[in-house]
């Protein structure tokens, strides 16, 4: 009923998110917090109260102790690391998926959470143009909902791991037999899982010169002095859009070495991949059809509130044969048959939530017409931003893709500065970045808030906050 206290937290906190909404979209709040480390958690109390509150009251301290203290990421003047995404139908499915609390490892534990999980990964990788054979109705493809690319990683590498030694690691180890191969450019979360895996050091391999791609003969060449010295080459990660300057590794060429040495090639699109539902983008993913895995967070540049990462494999039965194990307590009469999907085993925990609900909102309200018609406002206002760098007296373009715009001032000192002072503005947050050797200045735009006028405002700040650099 009306006076439910739960139904009245749920309207008063929507309200609230509409408010914030809507001031973040006026630039009445600052992009970060003026805040001395400690603050929040000395304004805290120093434990739980003992007697239940009131759900207002903890909306209420949510707002006057929590908001101030955040980094507004979904800020139109926010243009750091890459964007979040975010947007009325992926709230709204959290609350859902909250309230049904469903925790979907199994089939048997959650049969429509899995079955909506398969096909919204068909969906998406149909939207995208990914190949046939990463879809659950092909032989041995299929879509899952990872938490995040750094897990899409791992996984990938340990279904490799698994595919190179015949299954000999999950009894032996790795026993520093296994290679994995990246570029420097690729994200710090590829030599991590590396390391998880059990792998150590992974060695990066050079790029082409002049860019910040893969050397497909590099590549080559590493692996025949690996497979010389007695190494197993397990895997290469190669990236659509590096974090850095959303650089492209060659993936047919790279595709093609993969294949000729049965090594497994998994593709990190974490931020451009949702691009390529454009058909002016899809250049990106070139190459994809020799692709083992692939990856892309729906949560960077798809309105889809964090974590959601989808990844696809065309081999999912090296993903779970490296990974299941099933005690008593998980055998089930539906998985003995082999027909369903237990998405316990195509990640590494085996608890999850109902993960596929938020995507299908998302998808659904949106239309893919929305969800490109999104992305090319994204890149307008990034060509914008392009454009007024561009043709500024003192600063250089160092490289413009998507909605990734990286300049530099005309000295490093000068862009050292620069990168200082802007550091110090609450109004705005970019990241600075080494390009080369040199400093430089990222501005990744994936806000829905941000407007020509906004782009403008956030071009005025850089150029004065670079003016002022002696
Ligand atoms: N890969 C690339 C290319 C990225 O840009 C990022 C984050 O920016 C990641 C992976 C890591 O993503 P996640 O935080 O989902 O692990």
């Amino acid at each position: 009923n009306e006076a439910d206290p739960f139904r009245a937290a749920v309207h008063e906190a929507v309200d609230l998110l509409l408010g914030h909404w809507r001031a973040l979209a006026d630039e009445r709040l600052p992009v970060t917090p003026d805040l001395a480390p400690g603050a929040v958690a000395a304004a805290l109390p120093a434990g739980p109260p003992e007697r239940g509150e009131p759900l207002d009251r903890i909306l209420r301290d949510t707002w006057d102790t929590v908001v101030p203290g955040l980094v507004h990421w979904q800020h139109p003047a926010f243009l750091a690391y890459y964007p979040t995404g975010n947007s009325p139908a992926s709230v709204l499915a959290e609350l859902v998926t909250a309230g049904l609390g469903v925790q979907g490892m199994m089939w048997t534990t959650g049969p429509a959470a899995t079955e909506l999980e398969q096909v919204v990964t068909d969906w998406l990788a149909k939207a995208l143009g990914l190949p046939e054979r990463f879809l659950h109705t092909s032989a041995n493809g299929g879509g899952v909902i990872q938490d995040s690319a750094s897990s899409a990683v791992l996984v990938a590498t340990v279904a490799a791991l698994h595919r190179a030694s015949r299954g000999r690691w999950r009894d032996h180890g790795t026993e520093g037999r296994y290679r994995l191969y990246r570029t420097e450019e690729a994200n710090s979360c590829v030599p991590k899982a590396a390391r998880v895996a059990g792998l150590g050091a992974s060695a990066a391999v050079p790029t082409l010169p002049g860019t910040a791609r893969m050397d497909p003969d590099a590549l080559r060449a590493r692996i025949a002095a690996d497979r010389r010295a007695g190494a197993v080459p397990a895997i290469v990660v190669a990236t659509a859009g590096t974090t850095g300057t959303c650089a492209v590794d060659p993936l047919a060429d790279l595709g093609r070495i993969c294949r000729e040495e049965g090594v497994w090639l998994h593709v990190d699109a974490a931020y451009a991949g949702p691009a390529a539902l454009c058909p002016e983008h899809r250049w990106l993913n070139d190459g994809v059809e020799a692709a083992d895995s692939y990856a892309v967070n729906a949560h960077k540049w798809m309105r889809t509130g964090t974590p959601c990462d989808v990844m696809w494999t065309a081999d999912r039965r090296a993903l779970t044969d490296a990974m299941s194990i099933t005690p008593s307590y998980l055998r089930n009469d539906a998985t003995e048959t082999g027909e369903v999907v237990d998405y316990r085993d195509w990640q590494i925990p085996l608890g999850r939530p109902m993960r596929a609900l938020k995507l299908w909102y998302v998808m659904r309200a949106h239309g893919l017409e929305g969800l490109r018609s999104a992305i090319r406002h994204d890149v307008r206002m990034a060509e914008l931003l392009a454009g007024l760098v561009a043709r500024e007296n003192g600063f250089e373009l160092v490289t413009h893709r998507l909605g990734l715009v990286v300049f530099r001032l005309d000295t490093d000192r000068r862009t050292r500065e620069a990168a200082g002072r802007l550091a110090g503005d609450p109004g705005i947050q970019l990241t600075p970045a080494t390009v080369d050797g040199r400093p430089a200045l990222r501005a990744a735009v994936g806000s829905p808030l941000l407007t020509e006028a906004g782009v403008h405002r956030v071009w005025r700040t850089i150029r004065d906050h670079a003016r002022a650099c002696a």
